[in-house]
């Protein structure tokens, strides 16, 4: 199994959608100078490839041996697949919510958290997901766990996505996180829950720069400081 480089840093940000820990992460990360891990993307690139070959999400053995095909990198903040750059098309609706059911599968979750460990052989890393702190870096330096209130969530997202056609109303947004969040609390494998570990942080009434600022004292209090 590979594993963390010896001395390297090792941050877990877990929380559930709109929680703010993707733009939380990888402003703290910019700042530490660490490397940004975004395993949602990983589950994502999963769902967008089920849904272009027209697999279906819920086919275990079909899901997992397709991941295990993909050849999946982040190269410059970007996605690819197979060379192929998903960066944008991986963010939609549908994708999130057949995100949340491939990522329901151990062998999918299996693949995915090998690569995830082995991106973190590359030096000092702070990563996101859903599981980071609890399954994949149990022995993580500094654990962090954001969450919101539900309609806070659901409006950030909200506000996240183009102004177009394909945006879904406000209230079948809410409606679709409430679900995924259900599937990834209440899965038998990896739920969403915090490391025992984890400094928790309710960011409905904070903003980014008040949030950073406390995962990054905690983390040179910790640690020691970086720059
Ligand atoms: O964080 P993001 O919304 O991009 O994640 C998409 C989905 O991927 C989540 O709803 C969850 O089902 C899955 N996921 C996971 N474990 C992770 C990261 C994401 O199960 N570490």
């Amino acid at each position: 199994m590979p594993s963390p480089a010896p001395n390297s840093i090792i941050v877990t940000i877990d929380g559930p959608a709109g929680s703010g820990k993707s733009t939380a992460a990888r402003t703290l990360a910019a700042r530490l100078g660490f490397e940004f891990l975004d395993t949602g993307a990983m589950y994502r690139a999963v769902a967008w490839s089920c849904l272009k070959s027209e697999s279906s999400p819920e086919d275990e053995s079909l899901v997992s041996e397709l991941t295990r095909s993909l050849n999946i990198q982040f190269q410059n903040g970007r996605l690819l697949i197979n060379q192929y750059d998903v960066t944008d098309e991986i963010r939609t609706s549908a994708v999130s919510t057949v995100a949340s059911v491939v990522a329901q599968h151990p062998a999918v979750r299996d693949t995915l958290v090998d690569l995830q460990r082995a991106c973190a052989e590359h030096g000092n890393t702070v990563t996101e997901g859903r599981d980071q702190g609890t399954i994949v870096f149990p022995n993580a330096d500094c654990k962090f766990f954001l969450t919101a209130r539900p309609e806070v969530r659901a409006q950030r997202r909200y506000e996240e996505m183009p102004d177009d056609s394909d945006r879904p109303e406000f209230e079948q947004l809410v409606e679709e996180i409430r679900e995924r969040d259900y599937r990834d609390a209440n899965r038998s494998i990896a739920p969403l829950r915090p490391a025992d570990d984890a400094v928790s942080i309710d960011t409905s009434d904070s903003n980014l720069e008040e949030v950073v600022q406390v995962m990054e004292a905690r983390v040179c209090e910790k640690s020691g400081p970086f720059k």
